[in-house]
């Protein structure tokens, strides 16, 4: 027997509808690409988006056509997301950070047919426009009056394409599984692969995430969105706000310190959230001018680990609440944040701090579990390893075009490459990728723990734990260090902060200081490119290879 309620589709056009019947005058306030502050609300933003949606339909894009953006978080780039998704076409976010040949090799896989681009990446797009076969025409998300002349394919301007539209335009129906966003994981070996958000996915996803123990929003907050929409989603905010008609604030291209400091202090932001070095550039620049952060009350921090140094910061000298959180680009992406649950209820100062360098525990909608290389469950005693298995309604279950199908077992479950510790509380913990993790002696290293370690040294901004060869054990520590502007310090010093605080054999063998460690497009610590301009490093007390 079926059940009798309503058949009322999970499409994406919901949300923005929602928002501007039940808060639309709630804003939505962007530092624009072309420098002043833009402000629009969520009545204006629906009505814009039925313009999009209707100006794609007259350019002839369909169900199913992709649209790239190439753009940062702005209040056009979220319209343009619901105009794409109301007649059933896929958003492609493309990460501006990947190299030029990444870009082309993505933009041909996905097949896009428009490409919607910020003033920032024109120059860009006119270098390889001509490797880009299948855009059709390119939108430059500006005014008249800020155009460029450009060599781009069919050229327009974003407000003067909008303006040959009415937007008297009823949003498409289709299946709720219809395919809604699209995202590229940066994968550090093999070509990027693509995963294909459904119009379902992104709202439970979204549900999901607006929940107290997951991002707690609501229409009292103010949010600022500093994770990028080809960020993952940026993490779902730019669903998630509208759906609470909760304020939002979008910072454009200024990521600095100073920028992010001065959205937070104008407009009363009370929650953000993004990767720990944009946390880092805020709390150097802080410290810097001295000044508070009194209407911020929490801050999420995922996409690589949150360090122990800055949760405390954040939280002793700022008193905003850290959430650490979790997830993957195949999970939309929330898969577990760092909420104190009651069991945890007692805890403060350093054994708060130790749980808040776990990663967390997963939403309803997420489900996970840690197996040993045979796929049996590993005990959940917070100490044991095993590789982190995931499944739910906002889960990859394949990538686009079916390739990395290794990933997606038969169960059902989905390797994340991730490995990971459960506590008894069912609180999870990531302690590598599975191909970063040292292999000393047959044993594991976690090199966030090594990290996490040396970043709480006051002069040290930033640190790297990779496996260097070693013809006794494998694989041996090094710690390669990034130093606060202006500090100085030696190996021992280093070594000497970390003495007692981890095991005596995870203590890095030597420690080098370097001016820059190298970051992927999504701001994580790129390991692979480190290990290699360490390949042939010697450890002190290893001979030279013949
Ligand atoms: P992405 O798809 O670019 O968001 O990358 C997902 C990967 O980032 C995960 O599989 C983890 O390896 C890593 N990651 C995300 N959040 C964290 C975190 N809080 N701590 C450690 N690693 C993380």
């Amino acid at each position: 027997m079926l059940g009798l309620m309503q058949d009322w589709p999970l499409l994406l056009h919901r949300i923005i509808d929602h928002a501007a019947k039940f808060h639309g005058e709630r804003k939505v306030i962007t530092r624009s690409i072309e420098g002043p502050i833009v402000e629009s609300n969520y009545a204006q933003i629906r009505g814009r988006a039925l313009k999009v949606a209707q100006r794609l339909e007259q350019d002839g894009i369909k169900l199913g056509d992709r649209v790239a953006t190439l753009a940062w978080n702005t209040w056009r780039h979220m319209e343009a997301w619901y105009g794409i998704t109301g007649i059933g076409a896929i958003y492609h976010t493309v990460n501006p950070r990947l190299f030029p040949d990444q870009i082309i090799w993505i933009v041909n896989h996905a097949a896009d047919r428009v490409m919607m681009v910020d003033l920032t990446f024109v120059p860009l797009l006119e270098k390889i426009a001509d490797k880009l076969p299948t855009i059709e025409r390119y939108i430059v998300l500006t005014d008249a009056a800020h155009m460029p002349q450009t060599t781009l394919k069919n050229a327009v301007a974003y407000e003067d394409w909008i303006a040959q539209a009415d937007g008297d335009f009823t949003w498409k129906s289709f299946d709720e599984n219809t395919a809604a966003g699209m995202c590229y994981t940066s994968g550090t070996t093999g070509n990027p692969k693509g995963v294909l958000y459904s119009h379902r996915s992104n709202t439970l996803h979204s549900m999901m995430a607006a929940t107290p123990d997951a991002m707690a929003c609501s229409s009292r907050d103010v949010i600022l969105p500093v994770v990028p929409m080809f960020h993952a989603n940026c993490w779902g905010l730019a669903l998630t706000a509208p759906m609470c008609g909760a304020t939002v604030v979008m910072p454009g291209c200024k990521m600095d310190g100073a920028s992010i400091y001065e959205l937070l202090d104008t407009y009363k932001v009370s929650f953000t959230a993004a990767v720990p070095t944009v946390w880092l550039m805020l709390l150097q620049d802080l410290e810097k001018t001295g000044a508070k952060l009194p209407h911020l009350k929490r801050v999420v921090i995922g996409g690589s680990a949150c360090p122990r140094a800055m949760t405390k910061t954040f939280q002793d000298v700022y008193g905003v609440e850290v959430i650490h959180a979790w997830g993957m680009t195949e999970m939309s992406p929330l898969g577990s944040l760092c909420t104190v649950k009651p069991d945890y209820a007692d805890l403060g100062g350093d054994a708060l701090l130790d749980l808040q360098m776990k990663q967390g525990h997963p939403p309803f909608g997420v489900d996970m579990r840690i197996a040993d290389d045979a796929g049996r469950d590993v005990p959940w005693d917070g100490k044991a390893f095993g590789r982190l298995k995931v499944r739910g309604p906002a889960v990859a279950k394949s990538y686009y075009k079916g390739e990395g199908a290794e990933a997606f077992e038969a169960d059902g479950w989905f390797d994340t490459g991730d490995v990971a510790t459960m506590d008894p509380h069912g609180y999870m913990q990531i302690t590598d990728r599975a191909k970063d993790v040292i292999k000393s002696g047959g044993e594991w290293i976690s090199t966030i723990d090594l990290e996490n370690l040396a970043v709480g040294h006051p002069k040290v901004a930033e640190a790297a734990a990779i496996g260097v060869t070693h013809p006794k054990w494998d694989e041996r520590p090094l710690l390669v260090i990034v130093l606060k502007k202006g500090e100085s310090a030696t190996r021992d010093d280093i070594l000497g902060f970390m003495q007692g605080k981890v095991a005596k054999w995870w203590m890095p063998d030597d420690v080098v200081f370097v001016d820059e460690i190298p970051h992927t497009a999504t701001g994580k610590i790129q390991k692979m490119a480190l290990r290699k301009q360490f390949e042939s490093y010697r450890l002190p007390g290893v001979e030279a290879a013949e």
